[in-house]
């Protein structure tokens, strides 16, 4: 009640504030991870089909609409930003989007990054560093060009080589993820420890998880992280740190090369208990969950209005139906695939 008119302060609508987001199971959700494309040049036969169908361009957002969904987020506490894909670097004009949102490093975001397979690094890399990108993860499996051809299809070994280079000489920090392939690069796994930390990047190891129908059967490239690493063990001497990002890797230094070494055990153990993080798609889908299928669709509320204020509840809503973990296991006996969207809808 206002005492001096006597007349009753309508209640501020729910979106004027943007409120942090936390979880019914009270975690934080500060990191999003944002596919700006389902499209790449590579076909890792682990992650697509050689003949993939991709999404009509009516139903991507623009870089525009990609900027405001992204800002709306930030006010809404997202600290850490991960561009991905598909491929983040072949979506048209993606710098665009890129340079907008370094802009917000700062002031609310604290890291804008992505993940990329390299193929356009050599391209791109020194001005991913001028928009205020300073760490990044590229993708590599193996160290043997044959084999990189093998498993990516289309890419080539020495141009992501040439990426690295041009992404260090830029002064990026680079970490490698390599999804462990049962009989493919398992064996490879102490030089790629080697390499990786003789160049000062630290190197983290997946599992592979069941996403989308390829044209393999996953059960025979599944390789447990736990059997990797007794290996592993036989060569190297291995410290257990506690490098935390929220995310389902855990970290070891390795005594002989001083590097890092992670593991992301998806499959075998589960870290949901301290996620922190959501998925939007090029679409504007919000995932809850890499490994569930709930999903809020964004995209028309952003086309319905100008107004950013009615996104904030509606992102609300999604959150409070983020659940307490994936269930992968629960698939990993059967060949199909767990989630049938592919990894390159959601974002690694
Ligand atoms: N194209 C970029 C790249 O390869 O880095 C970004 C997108 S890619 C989907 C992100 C990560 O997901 C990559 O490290 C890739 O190896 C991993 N990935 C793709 N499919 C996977 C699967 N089925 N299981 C585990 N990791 C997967
Ligand atoms: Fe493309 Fe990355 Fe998927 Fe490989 S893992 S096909 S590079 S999106």
């Amino acid at each position: 009640m206002n005492i001096q008119s006597g007349t009753v302060a309508s209640p501020a609508p729910l979106w004027a504030t943007a409120r942090p987001m936390v979880d019914p199971f009270q975690r934080a959700i500060t990191y999003l991870r944002f596919s700006v494309t389902d499209r790449c040049d590579f076909r890792c036969t682990y992650c697509m089909a050689e003949n993939m169908n991709f999404l009509p361009k009516k139903d991507l957002l623009t870089l525009e609409e990609m900027n405001r969904l992204c800002s709306a987020f930030i006010a809404k506490g997202i600290r850490k930003l991960r561009l991905t894909g598909g491929e983040p670097l072949v979506r048209k004009n993606v710098m665009h989007l890129v340079r907008e949102l370094g802009k917000q490093i700062g002031s609310g975001l604290d890291e804008l990054t992505l993940t990329t397979n390299g193929s356009q690094l050599a391209r791109f890399a020194d001005e991913l560093y001028d928009c205020g990108v300073r760490r990044i993860n590229v993708s590599l499996d193996t160290l043997d060009p044959d084999k990189f051809r093998q498993i990516t299809r289309w890419g080539d070994f020495h141009r992501v080589m040439k990426g690295i280079d041009a992404a260090q000489n830029a002064g990026l920090k680079i970490k490698l993820n390599a999804v462990a392939l049962k009989d493919f690069n398992d064996v490879e796994m102490p030089d790629m420890i080697r390499f990786a930390h003789g160049r000062g990047m630290g190197l983290t190891v997946i599992e592979t998880m069941p996403m989308g129908e390829i044209e393999e059967d996953r059960t025979d490239r599944y390789l447990p992280l736990s059997k990797l690493r007794v290996d592993l063990e036989k060569q190297f001497t291995m410290r257990e740190i506690d490098h935390r990002t929220g995310g389902p890797a855990r970290y070891v230094t390795v005594e002989e090369t001083g590097g890092r070494l992670g593991f992301i055990t998806p499959m075998t153990h589960n870290f949901c208990d301290s996620c922190n993080r959501v998925r939007l798609t090029c679409t504007g889908t919000l995932y809850m969950c890499l490994g569930q299928n709930d999903a809020a669709d964004l995209r028309s509320m952003l086309r319905a209005t100008e107004d950013d204020g009615p996104l904030y509840p509606a992102i609300d809503e999604a959150i409070s139906r983020k659940p307490k973990g994936h269930d992968f296991i629960i698939h990993r006996t059967h060949n199909r695939p767990a989630v049938a969207r592919h990894m390159s809808v959601t974002g690694g």
